[in-house]
């Protein structure tokens, strides 16, 4: 097989050590980014519930000095998290009720969402899963065999989709073991990677995954997960670049945040960036109720003002749907 030239097929491990690498330590992030010594104090103590963790090739596109930086926010633990707020709790959008097997979820028709791992590439900091209680990392397609038994029996299911943490941080032999095992079940149709590796570590777009993406008798769909235009620069435009060549159907979802993305013009030019590079905005989700988040929220009022002023100026499949997460809906609720 031909590989385009792009592709990091010849240091197929670089993203791997950029996982290792990441940033964990949030005296090392605000000395970097030359931050406040106050800022380093609260960091140090909100870290304590939910880690830091910050790749090095995100940290790289943060201003320098700038505290309110849009990318920054999303990755810096915060005093505003240890601030109690009525009706932030835990398990906000009621993952434990529907959870079918260890790891399967089963909320909407024709499709389950399977829990692949705990490990994300990036410590999201308004993240709805930052208290969920992940169990061990994967190491063989085994464990994941009750679930897989599960959907074999449901022909009601055409459509899995791998998210996590983020299923990406699997290396491809076992995540290509997983699709062979998905593609023998013959109601499945689909199969959708809910994933922030490319726009966090866009090496991890390599020939391997690619390959097995290209390979498997379900049609693959990844869903990328990108908050500001600034994520997107030109290495993760590349990694996205790759896989719109090879031909994967790409979509994005965005979290409404307040002080990263809640401005028309931040959000116009989201989307322009991503249909650019070939992908298409699918959701701006209302933020989960998690606790630790409540000062991320936007008033669903501002939400639908974004909207309107986004489909007064951008195509009409530029424009992503305002949905929220409610507990026992059949779907995402749209809020438009
Ligand atoms: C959000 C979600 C999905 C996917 O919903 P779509 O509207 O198809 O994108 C599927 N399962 C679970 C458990 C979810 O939370
Ligand atoms: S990448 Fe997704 S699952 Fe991981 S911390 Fe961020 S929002 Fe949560």
């Amino acid at each position: 097989m031909i590989v385009p030239s792009r592709t990091p097929e010849s240091e197929p491990r670089r993203w791997q050590q950029a996982l290792k690498n990441a940033i964990r330590d949030p005296r090392e992030l605000c000395r970097l980014l030359e931050l406040p010594p106050e800022i380093e104090a609260a960091a140090m103590r909100a870290a304590n519930d939910f880690p830091l963790f910050a790749p090095r090739p995100y940290v790289d596109l943060i201003e320098r000095g700038n505290p309110a930086d849009p990318l920054l926010r999303q990755i810096l633990p915060l005093a505003d998290e240890e601030q109690p707020a009525d009706g932030f709790s835990d398990d906000p959008v009621a993952d434990l009720a529907a959870a079918r097997s260890p790891g399967l979820l089963h909320k909407y028709e024709g499709r389950v969402l399977l829990i692949t791992t705990g490990a994300c590439a990036v410590h999201c900091r308004y993240c709805f899963r930052r208290h969920f209680p992940y169990s061990e990392t994967p190491r063989s397609v085994e464990q994941w065999a009750p679930a897989i038994d599960e959907i074999a029996g449901d022909s009601s299911i055409h459509e899995v989709i791998l998210s996590g943490g983020d299923p990406l941080t699997l290396v491809d032999p076992l995540l290509a073991e997983l699709a062979e095992c998905l593609a023998q079940v013959p109601h499945l149709q689909r199969l959708r990677i809910h994933t922030r590796l490319p726009v966090m570590i866009p090496d991890r777009v390599t020939h391997e995954l690619l390959a097995w993406l290209r390979g498997t008798r379900l049609t693959p769909i990844v869903v990328i997960h990108a908050n500001h235009p600034a994520e997107l620069q030109a290495s993760a435009a590349a990694a996205l670049g790759r896989l719109a060549d090879a031909g994967i159907p790409l979509l994005n979802q965005t979290v409404l945040l307040r002080g990263v993305n809640d401005d028309v013009e931040t959000l116009i030019a989201l989307s322009e960036r991503l249909v650019r590079l070939r992908v298409m905005p699918y959701y701006l989700h209302q933020l989960d109720r998690v606790r630790g988040a409540a000062h991320f929220e936007t008033p669903i009022a501002r939400g639908l003002e974004l909207i309107a002023a986004l489909r007064a100026r951008l195509p009409g499949y530029a424009v992503p749907h305002y949905v929220v997460e409610q507990p026992g809906a059949p779907s995402k609720t749209g809020l438009t």
